[in-house]
């Protein structure tokens, strides 16, 4: 898009954002409490963000206070900066600024409270309604990290369904260190409710009701009762780079699709840091390649996200069952993707989140000027470890041979910024007290081994397909464990289909695109003339 088309587009955005605030039923009082004489950056950004909200509708009242201010004492108030959403109804407070991904958070929160409506599900706000003692919610978030959003969102939306239960502070961790280290909060999203530990990463709004509840991590939910029935012709099960593709060319074929997710949109490429090997993109940020096919995708097709498959009966119609709804459709493809891989040794469950992370554009920042290791020999443990380096983490990679698997581009640019590598090492046990803070080391060479002091422990060894859904209904799989399709994306069932990274292969997001537009065009040619019909005569 060319500079003028970009502010058409712009002033079209506004447009569609005035319109819908001025639509709102209720004013949104936003109140920002500050320390004398504090200027950060968080500060700044809260009074920028909302100058541009104000500028936007005359709906939201900002008003900025001193912590030694009544109010302060008031609503008990006592860090730099703080902004509560209409204190008077909800118990909404942001600890820090909605910088970067964060600004979505927010705009949405803003947006609920004027509507003065949670818009959960049936199903979420049956779960809030039986919650009988109040919670005290804490998402811990960061700007970088684009499942935060979800999660947090969540959070919002339980306060506002359920205001005299949930009370939620949304925490920035670069803003409030101190409460991301006494809660360990070393990966980003972390929810706790009173104090307890209920769920990391973005989750559904069931899943995360229900972890309110209970009180304790839920992973599982099960819907008390089916909702709507939505027919399609093709249901995509992923919404990764195959299975966005895949609803592009299934919806310009003719077909009647759908894209069901159960997280965030855009699979392992959301989270890689820069994409450098996309046609058409010589550099561009992973997330920002998902929000342009994401955006892209929507032209054509209706995207399910939040929402997890739980069954899937082959037949005609295909029937598949999610945590929200039916499916009647004429074909699956399945654009699962794959889950990155464990190390499998001590420590690394226990510090899973308090130091052990797989996803350094969510966690790097929380390590800026701090050690760590980054484990793995393969593009993304190169690239990740570019990363860290480049935002002021200091990384040492760990590799157990002594050739790096990664594209020589890549590792000559690990050496070129000296980055240091541990040869011929495997990592035995991660240690730590409430966090990470060594790691036990062999040399496979020479069989020694050692201690190394380390603040953090990132993990990209590779990853296993996501293939729980496909042996469930017996898809066949290959020896190493990925789906078996015929060359057109055709699976062993009927009606069943593949794409992307759980056929295994190259697995690269232009593979991924080229995949799961291929799998569309052959389901389309198979609904018109059925293989499984003509085998039969
Ligand atoms: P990968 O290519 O499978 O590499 C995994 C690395 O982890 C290998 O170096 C492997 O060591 C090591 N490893 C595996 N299991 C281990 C264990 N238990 N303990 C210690 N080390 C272990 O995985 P990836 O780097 O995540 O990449 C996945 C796919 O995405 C690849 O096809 C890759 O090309 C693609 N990708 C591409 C780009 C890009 O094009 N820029 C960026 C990211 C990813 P060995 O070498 O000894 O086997």
């Amino acid at each position: 898009m060319d500079s003028h088309g970009q502010e058409s587009a712009n002033a079209n955005i506004m447009r569609q954002l005035q319109a819908t605030f001025a639509r709102l039923p209720n004013d949104i009082p936003v109140y920002h409490f500050i320390a004398r004489g504090d200027d950060t950056i968080f500060v700044q950004t809260n009074r920028q963000i909302m100058k541009a909200f104000r500028d936007l509708t005359d709906k939201i009242q900002f008003r900025e206070y001193f912590l030694d201010h009544e109010l302060a004492r008031k609503w008990n108030v006592s860090r730099s900066p703080t902004l509560l959403i209409a204190p008077e109804r909800y118990g909404i407070r942001w600890l820090g600024a909605p910088l970067g991904e964060e600004g979505r958070t927010m705009l949405e929160a803003l947006i609920l409270v004027g509507l003065g409506e949670s818009q959960l599900k049936d199903e979420a706000k049956a779960v809030l309604k039986s919650i009988d003692s109040p919670r005290n919610v804490k998402v811990f978030v960061s700007a970088t990290c684009p499942y935060c959003p979800q999660e947090a969102v969540n959070g919002v939306r339980a306060a506002i369904e359920a205001p005299e239960m949930v009370s939620l502070e949304i925490v920035d961790i670069q803003c409030n260190t101190d409460l991301a280290e006494q809660y360990s909060a070393l990966s980003v999203p972390q929810c706790y409710a009173n104090d307890v530990l209920v769920g990391q990463g973005a989750r559904t709004e069931e899943i995360f009701m229900a972890s309110l509840k209970k009180l304790e991590p839920v992973t599982v939910f099960i819907p008390e009762n089916t909702a709507e029935l939505v027919e399609t012709d093709v249901l995509i099960v992923g919404g990764g780079p195959a299975g966005l593709a895949a609803g592009i060319y299934a919806e310009r074929s003719g077909l009647k699709a759908a894209v069901v997710e159960r997280d965030a949109l855009g699979g392992q490429v959301a989270t890689t840091p820069i994409v450098e090997n996309y046609p058409g993109f010589t550099q561009v940020g992973g997330r920002t390649l998902v929000d342009i096919m994401v955006s892209h995708a929507l032209e054509y097709v209706p995207i399910f996200q939040g929402e997890n498959v739980l069954d899937i009966t082959p037949g005609d119609p295909v029937v598949v069952s999610t945590t929200r709804r039916t499916f009647h459709t004429r074909a699956v493809l399945l654009a699962t993707g794959a889950t990155h891989r464990l190390l499998g040794v001590k420590g690394e469950k226990e510090f899973s989140g308090k130091g052990v992370s797989y996803c350094s554009t969510c966690d790097g920042p929380l390590f800026k000027g701090r050690q760590v290791v980054m484990v793995g020999g393969g593009n993304s443990a190169v690239t990740e470890a570019l990363h860290l380096h480049h935002m002021g983490v200091g990384v040492t990679l760990i590799h157990r041979r002594d050739k790096l698997r990664a594209q020589e581009v890549l590792t000559k640019n690990l050496f070129d910024n000296h980055i240091p590598v541990l040869w011929d090492t495997e990592i035995q046990e991660i240690r730590g007290d409430k966090q990470v803070n060594a790691l036990l080391l062999r040399n496979n060479k020479t069989g020694e081994t050692s201690t190394f002091e380390t603040n953090g422990v990132f993990i990209a060894i590779g990853y296993e397909p996501t293939v729980g859904l496909a042996s469930k209904i017996g898809v066949e799989l290959t020896p190493d464990g990925f789906i078996r399709h015929d060359g057109n994306h055709r699976t062993n069932i009927p009606g069943i289909y593949s794409a992307g990274d759980v056929e295994g292969g190259y697995k690269q997001i232009v593979t991924a695109t080229g995949q799961g537009s291929a799998a569309a065009l052959a389901i389309f040619e198979d609904l018109i003339n059925p293989y499984w019909m003509k085998n039969k005569s």
